[in-house]
């Protein structure tokens, strides 16, 4: 049967899976600094036989691990960082581990651990019935900042892709095919002249103030873009006392849409809106451009072949003590959880999704991943498997909870026989490529994947 040497060296490796997701969840690193979780992922892949490089696309925690040789070249793409502010415990209240500290509240460990479990797995099963074809790991940084895999894309790391695979734990197992957001991302520093409040405000011209006035003119501009438009800003830096009029001041801006080209229109009138404010209040502004990422583009033969490998993998039930532990968590987020009693139509009291969704109740989603911009390189597909319960809400303390727990180990395990079988499929029958490859060619039309993190940009340190 088609995975089961795959299946039994991924089983054969668990406890060196586990514990290196363990060690990511415990010792959580932000974007661009995932120098442990690389290290340890890097380790792994070098002791089981892939030629490792760091440092992929000019990233330094970037990893490109390769095994095999000729085609098919699959694309397996792990991440690696955590998120701020979000550390956790392993329990169904809130409490952080470290106050302020980095968590796993996206699952990032059991991302890039279930990416290298699939890898590790699919060599095995290559190597032992002598299939043809080169499996390449990717380790991924700074995914919750959307800019990792394109930062590594200018640098022409998936260049040689013919396909590839992206896993996210989620609350539901399924194949990602509906509609997702590309989206930019930017800095506008407001610089303006201080003064006295109270004394001689005349002889002030307030960054803050256009900041504010930049604001409300995105607030009036969301009325006349289309609907899948969002922007959302913060301010950075406002001031120091309200007796001080602030010389600087700076917001941050995401823009995100369906499409590329739309980010790209409305970003530019975002822009205008910048330049705008500084003329209304005699400011400056300098505009910071962060990057962005494009919309993903599922592609349906290999997602129709996920599909059938998610439905083949046998499945491990739960326990009795992680039922309760989801039962908690469940209870702990009661409108996350109504949310998804409703798009799965299961019955209230669920703990965890058990089954895979049909492709046709894949669900937009108005978040963004830098998954997009591989999937515009070559064809490609992402999915997810329950590794969390299934009320838990995104970038959550429940998530961060389930990652760092048995739940969340079991959602990972699953995806890497699925990532691993994927591989052995599109091997075992060529025309699947040829069709996934048709349809890209189709989608893209002739464009060209440009890559939104331009040439001038330093590579964060
Ligand atoms: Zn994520």
């Amino acid at each position: 049967m088609t995975g089961k040497q795959a299946f039994a060296k991924i089983d054969a490796v668990r406890d060196t899976l586990e514990e290196i997701a363990l060690n990511m969840w415990r010792e959580p690193e932000g974007p661009f600094r995932e120098h442990k979780a690389a290290k340890w992922v890097a380790d792994a892949l070098e002791a089981e036989g892939f030629t490792v490089e760091m440092g992929a696309g000019g990233v330094p925690t970037a990893i490109k691990a390769t095994w095999g040789s000729g085609r098919p070249v699959y694309g397996i793409l792990g991440e690696l960082d955590a998120l701020p502010g979000m550390s956790q415990i392993v329990a169904t209240h809130k409490e952080a581990a470290q106050q302020d500290g980095y968590g796993q509240a996206c699952g990032h460990n059991l991302l890039g651990v279930g990416s290298l479990g699939g890898a590790i797995g699919l060599k095995a099963e290559m190597e032992a019935r002598g299939l043809p074809g080169t499996v390449v790991y990717y380790g991924c940084p700074a995914e919750e900042i959307l800019v990792g895999k394109g930062y590594m894309a200018r640098g022409g790391a998936f260049d040689d892709i013919d396909y590839s695979v992206a896993y996210h734990p989620g609350t539901v197992t399924g194949v990602n095919v509906a509609r997702n957001t590309a989206l930019n991302s930017a800095y506008f520093h407001f610089k303006g002249i201080t003064a006295h409040a109270g004394g001689d405000p005349h002889n002030g011209r307030s960054a803050l103030d256009a900041v504010e006035i930049m604001n409300v003119g995105a607030n009036y501009l969301r009325e006349h873009v289309t609907s899948d438009v969002r922007i959302h800003y913060i301010i950075t830096e406002g001031g120091v006392a309200p007796n001080i009029v602030p010389d600087r001041a700076t917001s941050k801006y995401f823009v995100r849409a369906f499409t590329r080209q739309a980010v790209e229109e409305v970003y530019e009138r975002v822009l205008d809106l910048a330049k705008g404010a500084a003329i209304m209040t005699g400011t400056t502004v300098e505009v910071e451009y962060l990057g962005g990422c494009y919309q993903n583009l599922p592609n349906m033969k290999l997602a129709e072949v996920l599909d059938s490998a998610l439905r083949e993998i046998p499945r491990e039930g739960y326990t009795e003590e992680e039922r309760e532990f989801a039962r908690a968590l469940n209870a702990s987020a009661p409108k996350a959880y109504s949310t998804i009693l409703k798009r799965t139509g299961l019955p209230e009291g669920t703990e965890f999704h058990e089954d895979v969704l049909p492709l046709s109740a894949a669900a937009d989603s108005f978040g963004s991943t830098d998954v997009g911009d591989v999937q515009h390189i070559a064809p490609g597909i992402m999915f997810t498997t329950a590794s969390y319960n299934l009320g838990a809400p995104g970038h959550s303390w429940q998530i961060a909870a389930c990652s760092g727990h048995s739940i969340g180990m079991k959602g990972m395990l699953y995806a890497a026989k699925a990532i691993a079988l994927l591989g052995l499929k599109v091997i075992e029958d060529p025309q699947i490529l040829i069709d996934a490859r048709a349809e890209f060619d189709a989608a893209m039309a002739g464009q060209k994947y440009v890559c939104p993190i331009t040439d001038d940009m330093p590579i964060p340190q």
